[in-house]
């Protein structure tokens, strides 16, 4: 995803226009390629994080809702399972629609998730990458091996598509984390159910009429909007979903777990994180400043990859702190539409709460540096904010999904190892040194699903995602999406007469 220096701004006569559509009408479900209001007619608002306002109403999807989606996804699998074609085709042009409507989904997330515009704008971007670069990769890399024996036997195996897959997705970054699990789940073969966050519902509708703007078979994908514990849980729990792809917080993912048990559903979660960016002193130290700022205060704060703890040798300590400081108090805090807004409005007042609640936390007990507070009284703008603590404290290991820095010191590769390693969290970690084998070193023996080395959090599509530890179950990605989203089957054949036991004869 690439985030530019400046981004282009909206005009307020077309932000008019998206605004008029969301206030009135109702967000629907997406079901069997039409859009229909809930089974039991029961709407929910959704809050613009900027004011907290009611930005949008949705239909509160229950279990007869997410029963009508599977239904529908099933019956469409047995015929878009067959033809790759067909998926390459429809893939494609999913990317080419969502371009073409790249500015309004961009408005949705603005004003739904609270996101900056420069961090959407890549993220549209991103969201149609996904669907063209698995539009490409999987007419490749649905391919089988053979297993040929003394003549006598032929075995192959094959990839086929697993089934409906149910796609249940954080509020903190709807677009990009849904199109990153819809795209492979529909080039394999899959159809899909989605169920979106009820804090950001807006651009899962959007994505369904872009579904139908492409001309997409009915039934093929699928959005339930709603709660979690009813619509979420439906989906957990449905038969006909052999498969869930869940990003969101841990505690959600081991109730997933237990939830989807007696289906023995096949599971992908992508899970909470404490990522710990690691500064040595021989690394060049602007680079490290950069990417350490951007990495925990863009996307607000709310990203599970964000280097949320910053752990940095001694003799640089005091320097880099003094330096993220001053960044810290220029960060640019302002509506998500402004194009050089960097940190826009958090998700939603209960989520303000929280993140102020470790704000408190951290001034107890540890040495609060700057920011943190609350920003204006309307909405849920936060300073970006900056603590010194250490590794045992509670800022220093819960996820606070917020732009809060907890700086750390350490003294050698050993301690930065311990202390980078002491947590319940294992999803990304940044090494910053000039010393090759130091950072080669480090990346082996961090507890981490994803080492990035001299570089802020740069993703590329064949790579594998996810986290270890409590950061999560799976890898997605390239060849790592294919062995998730598809069965691999074995073939036998004889190829001369073969012995059978005659029993009973
Ligand atoms: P949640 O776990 O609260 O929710 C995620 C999704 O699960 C939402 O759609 C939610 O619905 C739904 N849900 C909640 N309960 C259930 C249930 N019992 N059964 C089925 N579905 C359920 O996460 P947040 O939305 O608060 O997102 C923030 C979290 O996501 C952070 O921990 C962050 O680290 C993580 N995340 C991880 C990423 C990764 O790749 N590892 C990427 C981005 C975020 P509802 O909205 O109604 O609650």
């Amino acid at each position: 995803m690439k985030v530019s220096e400046k981004t282009q701004a909206i005009s307020p006569e077309f932000i008019a226009r998206v605004r008029h559509k969301i206030a009135t009408n109702s967000v629907q479900h997406f079901i069997g390629g039409e859009f229909v209001p809930g089974v039991q007619g029961e709407l929910f608002e959704s809050l613009d994080p900027s004011n907290n306002q009611v930005l949008a109403r949705a239909y509160k999807g229950h279990a007869e809702d997410v029963d009508k989606a599977a239904r529908a996804a099933r019956a469409a699998f047995e015929k878009w399972k067959l033809n790759a074609k067909a998926r390459k085709k429809y893939l494609l042009k999913i990317a080419e629609v969502l371009e073409k409507h790249g500015d309004e989904l961009a408005v949705m997330e603005c004003l739904d998730a609270g996101q900056a515009l420069r961090i959407v704008r890549a993220q549209v971007a991103r969201a149609a990458e996904n669907f063209s670069f698995y539009a490409e990769y999987a007419e490749r890399a649905m391919d089988g091996r053979s297993y040929p024996v003394d003549g006598e036997w032929l075995n192959y195996s094959i990839r086929v598509p697993v089934g409906v897959c149910g796609i249940i997705t954080p509020w903190n970054a709807p677009m990009m984390l849904s199109t990153w699990r819809i795209a492979p789940a529909l080039a394999f073969g899959n159809t899909v159910v989605l169920k979106p966050a009820e804090w950001s519902p807006l651009t899962a509708w959007k994505l369904a009429e872009i579904m139908q703007e492409a001309d997409l078979p009915p039934g093929v994908f699928n959005v339930v909007q709603g709660f979690g514990e009813e619509a979420g849980d439906a989906v957990v729990r449905h038969p006909d979903i052999p498969l869930i792809a869940f990003t969101g917080e841990t505690t959600t993912g081991s109730l997933i777990t237990r939830n989807s048990a007696e289906h023995l559903k096949r599971l992908s979660l992508e899970l909470g994180g404490k990522s710990p960016a690691i500064i040595f002193e021989d690394a060049d130290l602007e680079q490290a400043l950069d990417a350490t700022v951007f990495q925990i205060y863009s996307f607000n704060g709310e990203r599970c990859t964000a280097n949320s703890r910053a752990l940095v040798q001694e003799g640089i300590f005091e320097e880099f702190v003094r330096r993220v400081a001053e960044r810290a108090a220029r960060v640019k805090v302002g509506h998500p539409l402004e194009p050089d807004t960097e940190v826009g409005p958090l998700i939603h007042p209960e989520h303000l709460e929280r993140v102020l609640g470790y704000v408190e936390i951290g001034k107890q007990e540890s040495q609060h540096i700057f920011g943190g507070e609350r920003v204006g009284s309307e909405g849920n703008y936060v300073r970006p904010g900056l603590f010194v603590a250490e590794n045992h404290h509670r800022i220093a290991q819960e996820e606070i999904f917020g732009p809060i820095l907890t700086v750390i010191p350490f003294k050698d590769e050993a301690d930065a190892l311990q202390k980078a390693n002491d947590s319940r969290y294992g999803l990304a970690s940044y090494v910053w040194t000039r010393d090759v084998s130091r950072a080669h070193r480090m990346a082996l023996h961090l507890e981490a699903g994803m080492t990035w080395i001299n570089s802020h959090n740069v993703r590329h599509l064949p790579t594998p995602f996810g986290g270890v530890k409590m950061s999560g179950t799976h890898r997605e990605g390239g060849e790592h999406s294919l062995e998730f989203y598809t069965e691999l089957k074995h073939i036998a054949v004889p190829l001369t007469e073969h012995p059978i036991p005659k029993f009973g004869k």
